[in-house]
């Protein structure tokens, strides 16, 4: 037993502690040591929190969309009303930086804001007389009850992407976040109770591969978003496939920034500096890999060596911290380790974030930002996510060979080019084999009214997330032909197949 707070379930409108008796420690990373401990759910409280949305679908799904849509907006007050809390929170679960974690908030709120359209969003089509007598529509209704199942690396933002739309749809919605920082997905359950969603609409179920399992196993849930790690999605995918489930599971990536010698040096070295070392390199859209084309490499490596060495590294709460710590201390032993194989593969380790101390937080779980130059395509440091603050730099010929590399990769999340010619970047975004792809810009995070989501195997299943996508993906698509009874017309049985007449 511990004196630390615990992170318990949310079922049918208020917190449930477990049964189970297991329980994981969740850390702030900037000290290294254990803030709260969360609960670990089983099968049998997963059946509960189903059970608790199921009973709340029929009721939720036939409110009108624009009732549905109010209560949206009272939960996007109230998260406006308390971003910067949500972010101190994130910030001491996580680590990432407090105007990061800010950032965050505000890319998640931006959802709801989509979401509280639906009324709009919802719209069918009609046609008028599709043959004599008849008419035509289409309507999209809820799936039921459905499951997001969250990383840590955006413990606010990433839930976001999937329950504001979900619930705007009619569907009710169950929760399970990362056990790493579970703690804003209680304050989101309470600020959603408190905007007056009815109990058992939204659900928050703690815990790890058991209660990921018994979610994905439910015969009464309809669908499942995932957004974490791609061998984790892939198998999550074909679990909920295979129980004849809608899945759509976002996973890894490596994301690469081609640097051409055409380009506005300074803006791309800063770009480069924010995507790699921002949030430490955690993010599913960092960029891991700059490719230099033609002479752009020495320039660019000699920069990048300067500004990476001067990186600040703090707690994330610091003022002036650029970058804190990566999330665990495993994390921080599987990023050194990888960091100690590339020199071993043969790449130059320009800058080595191995050790990294911060005075006051010696505990604490700190990478400083690592520089390779020099990096192949055959290294495990170019293959693998590191998913921490370590920046490869390749040369590449031309930009054709550029664009080989990236294309033979298996991973096609985000991708970016720097240039100053606008054919090249045509050709560029024409020819990659990335979902997202920016043009002088590294992150090219698409905003709430887009989609997100990435190609080969960054994403698995056909629906991206949020945006119209996501109204597909919380929705099925009925179509109805309609005629009402005209005794003078009835032509009696037809037994060929119907056609417009
Ligand atoms: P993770 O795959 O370890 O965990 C994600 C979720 O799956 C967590 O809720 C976790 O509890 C659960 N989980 C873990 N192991 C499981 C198992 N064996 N069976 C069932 N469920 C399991 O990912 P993470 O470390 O939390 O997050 C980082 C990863 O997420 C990175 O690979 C990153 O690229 C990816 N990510 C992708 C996107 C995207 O949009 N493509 C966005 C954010 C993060």
């Amino acid at each position: 037993m511990t004196n630390l707070p615990i992170v318990p379930h949310f079922i049918n409108g208020r917190q449930v502690d477990t049964t189970s008796g297991l329980y994981a420690d969740v850390f702030n990373p900037a000290l290294g040591k254990p803030v709260a401990q969360v609960a670990l759910g089983t099968a049998q409280e997963v059946d509960i929190a189903v059970a608790a949305a199921h009973e709340a679908f029929p009721a939720w799904s036939n409110t009108p969309p624009l009732a549905r849509a109010r209560v949206l907006f009272k939960y996007l007050q109230l998260m406006q009303q308390n971003a910067d809390e949500f972010a101190a929170v994130l910030t001491r679960e996580h680590g990432k930086t407090f105007a990061d974690a800010q950032g965050e908030v505000a890319r998640g709120i931006e959802v709801v804001e989509f979401a509280v359209g639906i009324p709009h969003l919802l719209k069918g089509e009609f046609t008028d007389q599709i043959a004599r007598g008849i008419d035509a529509w289409s309507m999209r209704q809820p799936l039921g009850v459905v499951a997001g199942i969250t990383p840590f690396n955006f413990p606010v933002m990433v839930p976001m992407w999937m329950f504001p739309i979900a619930l705007a749809c009619g569907n009710t919605f169950i929760l399970k976040p990362s056990e790493r920082d579970p703690s804003t997905s209680l304050m989101q359950a309470a600020m959603l109770k408190q905007a007056g969603l009815p109990d058992g609409v939204f659900n928050v179920i703690q815990g790890d591969k058991t209660t990921v399992d018994a979610l994905i196993d439910h015969p009464d849930v309809q669908a499942i978003s995932f957004v974490g790690s791609t061998p984790i999605a892939e198998s999550i995918y074909q679990r909920g496939c295979a129980k004849g489930k809608r899945v759509q599971a976002l996973g890894g990536a490596k994301n690469h920034m081609v640097v051409m010698p055409d380009a506005d040096m300074q803006m791309a070295i800063d770009a480069l500096i924010g995507a790699a070392y921002g949030s430490a390199g955690e993010r599913c859209m960092a960029i891991s890999v700059a490719v230099a084309v033609g002479d752009a490499g020495d320039k660019l490596v000699a920069a990048l060596a300067e500004r990476t060495r001067t990186l600040k590294i703090n707690d994330g709460m610091a003022k002036d911290a650029e970058m804190g710590p990566v999330v665990s201390q495993a994390a921080k032993q599987r990023i050194e380790r990888l960091i100690g194989q590339g020199v071993e593969e043969g790449a130059t380790l320009v800058v080595d974030g191995r050790g990294h101390k911060v005075a006051g937080h010696e505990t604490g779980f700190f990478v400083g930002g690592t520089l390779f130059d020099h990096v192949t395509p055959a290294m495990t440091i170019y293959k693998e996510e590191i998913f921490g603050p370590v920046l490869s730099v390749l040369r590449a010929p031309d930009v054709a060979t550029a664009v080989k590399l990236i294309n033979d990769h298996e991973f096609g999340n985000g991708v970016a080019v720097f240039t100053r010619d606008g054919g090249v970047a045509r050709e560029f975004v024409r020819q990659i084999q990335c979902g997202m792809v920016g043009v002088n810009v590294p992150l090219p995070v698409p905003m709430a009214f887009n989609s997100f989501g990435g190609w080969k195997r960054s994403m698995f299943g056909d629906h991206h997330i949020y945006g119209p996508e996501g109204i597909r993906f919380y929705t099925r698509h009925k179509a109805v032909m309609q005629r009402w009874p005209d005794a003078s017309k009835s032509a009696g049985a037809e037994f060929a197949f119907p056609q417009m007449k």
